[in-house]
């Protein structure tokens, strides 16, 4: 099958890319590089059934393709902050454009969505049913917003146009490839604990999340594709932490001596978030299948190489 990857060259997308790319498939991988890196997708530069195009998303472009994973978007607060008009672009207008040219080639779609568009959820753990809580005028709203507009656009091309469509709605996923600095906080703590300066905990620590590794949720994208379910569905990992445990856990592996130092909690910094995962092990067969210990042993492996 001929697969466009849009944000093939980030973190989710290169890992996709590689399990595509060993399916045996036909894959262009798009990006421009915003938060990508050649670096990803170098091993199969000499592969003939790769391709690699330098594009932006918020332009137009035609392509010819059976599949398209449409990743392309800055996932971490601080990259998508740093324009987030940018960031609006991005999700509403690329993805107006990936729908068109799904519905032009008559290609099969699936929208990365995220847990994002729940807001700072008062449902706990959060099912696909509940709308979310999002504040649509706060730091994070270019993101949180400019996925539910994706979403929106999916289900109306959808309905309209009878494009078919796959949302996956993606919770916090980690694993080796994550960028040293791009401020999400299993990289964070990564960083800080082998560089031997103090783990920065936001708040008092007592948030949550559930982390995803990053091969799990990988399979369950291209289940969600190969299937007939269209979604939205849950992709993550129902095992939830507060930060501080999150904290304590890299602290014991790396540097039992690390120093833990509270900053302030950032503005509409989500109090918990928990995937509710019926409807993928239920429609797609799939659970998460790594632990996070086993997870973040081979993350902190990763970070080893490319850490001093
Ligand atoms: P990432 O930042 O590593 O990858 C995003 C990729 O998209 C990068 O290669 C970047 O250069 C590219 N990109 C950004 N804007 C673009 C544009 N305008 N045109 C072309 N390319 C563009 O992030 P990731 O963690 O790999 O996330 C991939 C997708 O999964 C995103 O859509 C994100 O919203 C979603 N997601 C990720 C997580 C997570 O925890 N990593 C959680 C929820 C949802
Ligand atoms: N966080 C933290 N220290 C850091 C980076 C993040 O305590 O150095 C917190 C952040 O405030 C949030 C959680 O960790 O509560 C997850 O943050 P991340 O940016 O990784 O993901 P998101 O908030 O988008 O889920």
């Amino acid at each position: 099958m001929r697969i466009l990857v849009t944000g093939g060259a980030g973190f989710i997308g290169s890992h996709l890319i590689d399990r595509l790319m060993e399916q045996g498939h036909d894959v262009i991988c798009l990006d421009n590089f915003y938060t990508g890196h050649k670096r990803n997708i170098l091993k199969w530069f000499d592969n003939p059934y790769f391709e690699l195009v330098r594009h932006d998303i918020t332009e137009p472009i035609r392509l010819e393709v059976d599949q398209i994973y449409h990743l392309a978007c800055p996932a971490s607060p601080v990259h998508y902050q740093f324009n987030p008009v940018k960031t609006i672009k991005t999700n509403v207008l690329g993805t107006l454009y990936m729908m068109g040219l799904a519905k032009r080639v008559n290609a099969r779609l699936l929208l990365a969505s995220t847990s994002e568009v729940y807001g700072d959820p008062d449902v706990h753990p959060q099912p696909e049913e509940y709308r979310g809580n999002v504040n649509c005028t706060g730091p994070r709203a270019c993101y949180d917003e400019g996925k539910r507009v994706a979403e929106t656009l999916a289900f109306e091309y959808h309905r309209e146009h009878k494009v078919d469509i796959r949302v996956a709605r993606i919770f916090n996923t980690y694993g080796p490839r994550m960028l040293e600095h791009d401020g999400r906080v299993v990289s964070n703590f990564i960083v800080q604990a082998l560089q031997k300066t103090p783990l920065t905990i936001y708040g008092d620590g007592s948030q949550t999340r559930s982390f995803c590794y990053v091969s799990d949720l990988v399979e369950g994208l291209i289940r969600l594709m190969n299937n007939d379910y269209i979604g939205p569905v849950n992709l993550g990992n129902p095992g939830e932490y507060t930060i501080l445990e999150l904290a304590q856990m890299i602290q014991g592996m790396i540097n039992p001596d690390a120093e833990l130092i509270y900053k302030p909690l950032p503005q509409d910094d989500p109090k918990q978030r928990q995937p509710d995962i019926t409807k993928a092990k239920t429609y797609l067969n799939w659970q998460p299948t790594i632990a996070l210990k086993e997870g973040l042993e081979m993350t902190i492996n990763d970070f080893r190489e490319r850490v001093s």
